[in-house]
């Protein structure tokens, strides 16, 4: 059989990412229940959904049937016992803290049918560290999606020492069946592929930004002439992660680590952002304004006219 047999998803979480992988995997056929325990985050779900489904037609050509028939396929539940009761795969989009996913997960285990198998879409902690939890050690693994699905269309798949072959394979067709390019990971690792390069990049171009020493726009006109022909520099991809996740990470990390630098770049990111409500791209603002971001501007990258040299000089400390 080549075929996953997953054609009954259930994400946990409602917020950025888990409202993109419900969305896309009703797009490319599968059935979808979207839990969250927050009626309001299931409504900024739904209204979130509705841009996707412009972004579909616009980018992926998806027709007015195809949005139709990925609505069809989507519901939404702030019941869990209802939410997977029939799930044949649960992907868990949980906030990325520790203790929040571990009482899920204890919450969750006696609630699924005995087949089903779970995967966690955090993008720094370890499938380890809720094996036991989920009450399902060999059933349980990661599956972790990169920010804007439809594009970034990739997916690490990471397991832990009991994982069973079974589960492993079947959550790589899963990801193929949905349009991802699988990323094994050969063992466990906190960072997966693309935190191991993206955080310690925001982390840098935080850092530059908390101490003063560059503002957004240069540090993203400087990374996109480096790397000519990419859309965006680390400041709009903290936009794009959103606010409160890169906070999350950077307190937790900075906590574990002891590393006073990333806890000083929390506390900005909480301080500039999230206590004023720019939550990044998906509120409209962050480091930069949308849907019409500076970064986009057809003259971002050029060299300026003489007469702006002035507000150049002016970014220019002594
Ligand atoms: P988010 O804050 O946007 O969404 C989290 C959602 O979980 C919210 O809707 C919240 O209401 C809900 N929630 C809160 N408590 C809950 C609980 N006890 N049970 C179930 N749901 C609960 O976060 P996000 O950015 O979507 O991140 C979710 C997970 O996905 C994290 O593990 C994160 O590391 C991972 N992830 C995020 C990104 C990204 O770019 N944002 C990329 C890849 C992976």
């Amino acid at each position: 059989m080549s075929h996953s047999g997953l054609d009954k998803l259930t994400v946990i979480g409602a917020g950025v990412l888990g409202g993109q992988i419900a969305w896309h995997s009703a797009y490319t056929g599968k059935t979808v229940v979207v839990y969250d325990p927050y009626d309001d985050a299931l409504d900024r779900c739904r209204e979130a959904q509705q841009q996707y489904a412009i972004i579909y037609a616009q980018d992926l050509n998806a027709s007015t049937e195809d949005i139709a028939a990925t609505r069809e396929r989507l519901s939404f539940s702030s019941d869990l016992a209802t939410a997977v009761a029939e799930a044949d795969v649960v992907i868990e989009a949980a906030p990325e803290i520790p203790d929040v996913k571990t009482a899920l997960y204890q919450d969750l285990a006696p609630l699924l049918p005995a087949e089903t198998i779970v995967a966690t879409n955090s993008s720094t902690l370890l499938p380890s560290q809720f094996a036991e939890a989920s009450g399902r050690p060999d059933k349980f693994c990661s599956l972790h999606f990169a920010n804007l699905i439809w594009s970034m269309n990739l997916a690490e798949v990471m397991a832990h020492s009991t994982t069973s072959q079974h589960t492993i394979l079947a959550i790589t067709r899963f990801a193929i069946e949905i349009g991802m390019v699988p990323i094994p990971l050969q063992k466990e690792h906190n960072a997966y592929v693309i935190n191991s390069m993206l955080v310690p990049l925001l982390q840098a171009a935080q850092t530059l930004v908390t101490n003063g020493i560059s503002t957004a726009e240069t540090i993203d006109r400087t990374y996109m002439i480096m790397n000519r022909g990419c859309a965006l520099g680390p400041c709009g991809i903290i936009d794009v992660v959103g606010m409160k996740t890169v906070y999350d990470i950077l307190s937790y990390w900075g906590a574990e680590n002891d590393d006073q630098q990333m806890l000083i770049n929390a506390e900005y990111i909480k301080q500039h952002f999230i206590d004023k409500g720019h939550m990044g791209l998906l509120s409209g603002q962050g480091y930069y304004h949308y849907p019409e971001p500076a970064y986009q501007s057809a003259d971002f990258l050029d060299v300026p006219d003489i007469s702006r040299a002035e507000e150049f000089a002016s970014l220019v400390g002594v």
